[in-house]
């Protein structure tokens, strides 16, 4: 019996070390967002953000050059304001924040941040003036103080404690076992897709960037968890300018703009209410949405965009 067991727990053993060998590998990739060929031009200086404006300047890229992804983006993000980017899935919605974090560099037009393109600059000053809360926030297999230290080096744990109450997650990290120290990821604690998004807002709350970039989760969470996490969100863009990546329009009737892509191409473009009275577009999406999630439309009683 012992003959037989451990060699396959040995087996066990080895195939769990690979695979998280290769989630961690994973997950470097995702974290560092380096694709090779991207290079600072020599001598760049470094972004200087004064407020945080987000031109997109006829915007033009494809992944592969038989097939146009964005035809000629034209886009203004005023300091401090908020837009949602919506439309059909496939129409370039991500494609646009990969640009602006320079993941790719644009094929035509250019993207600029406080007037400066952002090719012309160190990419290590352009993500520090990002904040990405991801779709999925990647944890590391350590503590999760350090999962969310992790959003700036040498912060304090005080600073780390203030930045998981900005994210609501502080009570439930003193309900855990080892509260601060214990172990999450892969090889510890698992956590909720909620407490993922959590732990990445708080790592962005102590990364303190000027413009945000916020993926919102396409899987589902429950909508009270979703509107708990939509306040930490909205409290957390206050003062500064940010593009949400929205997959369902549920989140976005606050933002200052909604701009409607679809095949590459910006479709429609204003608030919430505007788009509804137009009857075109939006007003189509947001109807069908509702009518296949009630439970999606804004609180009886709230007017529409307060
Ligand atoms: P969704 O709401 O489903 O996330 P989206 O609007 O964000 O969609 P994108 O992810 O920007 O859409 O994708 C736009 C198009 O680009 C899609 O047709 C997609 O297949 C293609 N695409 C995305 N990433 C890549 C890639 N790395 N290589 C090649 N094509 C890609």
């Amino acid at each position: 019996m012992i003959q037989i067991t451990m060699p396959l727990g040995f087996l066990g053993t080895v195939y769990r070390e690979i695979r998280q060998a290769l989630v961690d590998m994973g997950d470097m990739f995702e974290l560092l967002h380096q694709p090779a060929e991207i290079t600072d031009v020599p001598g760049a200086p470094d972004l200087r953000v004064t407020g945080g404006e987000v031109v997109l300047d006829d915007v033009r890229f494809a992944y592969d050059a038989s097939r146009p992804i964005l035809k000629g983006i034209s886009l203004t993000v005023p300091a401090g304001q908020t837009v949602a980017l919506v439309g059909p899935s496939g129409s370039g919605k991500s494609t646009i924040g990969k640009l602006l974090f320079r993941f790719y560099d644009v094929t035509g037009g250019a993207i600029r941040i406080d007037g400066q393109d952002i090719r012309g600059v160190t990419q290590k000053s352009l993500h520090d003036a990002i904040g990405v809360v991801p779709q999925d926030t990647v944890l590391f297999n350590d503590t999760i103080r350090y999962n969310i230290g992790y959003g700036r080096a040498g912060a304090t744990d005080d600073e780390i404690i203030a930045a998981a109450r900005a994210a609501k997650i502080h009570d439930f990290i003193l309900s855990l076992p080892e509260g601060y120290d214990t172990t999450v990821g892969e090889r510890g604690l698992k956590l909720s897709g909620g407490e993922k998004q959590r732990v990445g807002i708080a790592r962005t709350v102590l990364k303190n960037p000027p413009i945000l970039l916020l993926d919102e989760a396409t899987s589902a969470l429950d909508t009270q968890t979703e509107r708990d996490i939509q306040e930490s969100l909205n409290a957390m863009g206050r003062g500064r300018t940010v593009i949400t990546i929205a997959h369902r329009l549920s989140t976005v009737a606050d933002a200052d703009m909604i701009v409607v892509l679809e095949r590459g191409e910006i479709v429609e473009q204003g608030r919430h209410e505007d788009l509804l009275a137009r009857r075109g577009r939006y007003a189509a999406m947001w109807a069908r949405q509702s009518a296949e999630d009630p439970a999606e439309e804004p609180p009886a009683g709230k007017p529409v965009g307060q």
